[in-house]
């Protein structure tokens, strides 16, 4: 085995996606939307498919399809303030999980370090591993105690930020609006990251997978728009998130050409080429919501209006049921301490290590509601911090919220 694989383990997806199979549960788990995506999406795969071209069935632009990259490149030119090169500076990669893997492969050499704010997609550590650099973590710190809890409440430690930076850091991953917390970064927060970027020269890599899903008005800042960060910053974006599509897996990554470059290599040398006709049906879903986008029809707005409902929803029948949820400012995620409910549960049949693994399994197999644990998204040494929490999805049908709802109603 080679040294970059040894210790790595099965991810809690592929585990919870099995247990979800043999069990059959209400699945709140893996986040993905259980509703139809808007129907001129779907419908332009259909007519892709009967399209007179024969070229769309067959490979496209390697660091991804024209049409694509120019649709994006005139949505972020607009986002963001500055005018885009679509050939060099962005990429099309299968998912966002490849474009930060080729993030990270293309920038991470042996013995560099990464600053991983947790808790974390738990994608980044072993990806961090596999380049050779070394992780170094920070916990997201709850705030309050008493009373309703938002993501906001959810804060870094200033000092403790300060000294993970020092000549050995490499890069920082940002994750905004965040999962599993749903916290999204403010302005002052992004301020402060982008200075200790500037002054230890550190690139910054966003993923902002969750760009338009924010809520009560908050304002989703990218941070490469900050002053001195476009020259350091990847940004990272998903078809996938964003319009409901989560099967598709086509994500992207835009930033400046010098470091795009090397993100290319790493795809040229492993994907190579995403799929041609997802890339032309992801190209004209933009083209659409381009012409209206900021309107209230805009996909981009009405969708998280209508998740901000589910969320509510979400959020008074945990309450109801005695768990303390933390309101999310974004995402699709809510996390919600359970240890209240602990004297409900018999957790000694669980063999796990940790309380919130049994804890979620538990449920999956006596209640039939799955959730993740949280303590996926932590470094060892730190997975405490995730035992008392479960993360549940909320875009969901309202059928099956309401069915979740009953579930926990019904809980003796
Ligand atoms: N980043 C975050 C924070 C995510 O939650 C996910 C899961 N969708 C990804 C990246 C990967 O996205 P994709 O499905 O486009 O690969
Ligand atoms: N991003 C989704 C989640 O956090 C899906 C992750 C996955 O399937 N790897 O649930």
């Amino acid at each position: 085995l080679p040294k970059r694989l040894q210790g790595s383990v099965s991810s809690v997806w592929n585990e919870y996606i099995t247990l979800a199979m043999k069990y059959n549960p209400l699945n709140l788990g893996q986040g993905f939307p259980d509703d139809a995506p808007p129907s001129y999406v779907t419908q332009s795969l259909a007519d892709i498919a009967k399209d007179a071209n024969p070229l769309l069935h067959q490979y496209t632009r390697g660091y991804g399809h024209v049409r694509l990259v120019q649709a994006l490149g005139k949505l972020y030119s607009g986002l963001i303030g500055r005018e885009l090169n679509p050939l060099n500076d962005i990429l099309i990669t299968s998912g966002a999980y490849e474009a930060l893997y080729s993030t990270i492969m293309g920038h991470v050499d042996t013995g560099d370090e990464v600053i991983i704010i947790e808790p974390f997609f738990d994608c980044y550590e072993p990806m961090v591993k596999m380049a050779g650099g070394v992780s170094r973590f920070i916990p997201l710190k709850l705030c309050k105690t008493e009373g309703p809890i938002s993501s906001a409440d959810w804060v870094l430690d200033d000092a403790e930020l300060e000294q993970l930076f020092n000549a050995k850091t490499k890069m920082i991953i940002l994750n905004t609006p965040h999962n599993p917390t749903g916290k999204v970064f403010h302005r002052k927060e992004l301020e402060r990251i982008a200075e200790l970027c500037r002054k230890w020269n550190v690139l910054c890599v966003s993923d902002e997978v969750y760009e338009w899903m924010v809520f009560d008005g908050v304002e989703h800042i990218r941070i490469c728009t900050l002053p001195g960060m476009w020259e350091r910053t990847i940004t990272i974006g998903s078809a996938g998130k964003t319009f409901s599509v989560t099967g598709w897996k086509i994500g992207w990554a835009y930033g400046p050409e010098n470091l795009i470059r090397n993100l290319q290599m790493v795809h040229q040398n492993s994907v190579y080429t995403c799929p041609t006709p997802l890339q032309e049906g992801v190209a004209r879903s933009f083209e659409l919501e381009l012409t209206r986008l900021g309107k209230p029809e805009c996909y981009f707005c009405s969708l998280p209006r209508e998740l901000q409902t589910k969320r509510d929803f979400m959020a008074k029948f945990l309450s109801d049921a005695g768990m303390r949820p933390t309101i999310p400012e974004g995402g699709y995620f809510m996390l919600a301490d359970w240890s209240p409910l602990a004297q409900k549960v018999d957790l000694s049949s669980e063999p796990d290590k940790y309380r919130d693994y049994k804890f979620t399994k538990w449920m999956t197999k006596n209640m039939g509601l799955q959730g993740i644990p949280p303590s996926a998204f932590y470094s060892v040494p730190n997975k405490n911090l995730g035992e008392d929490f479960v993360r549940y999805c909320f875009i969901k049908k309202q059928e099956n919220l309401d069915k979740a709802a009953q579930l926990l109603q019904n809980w003796k």
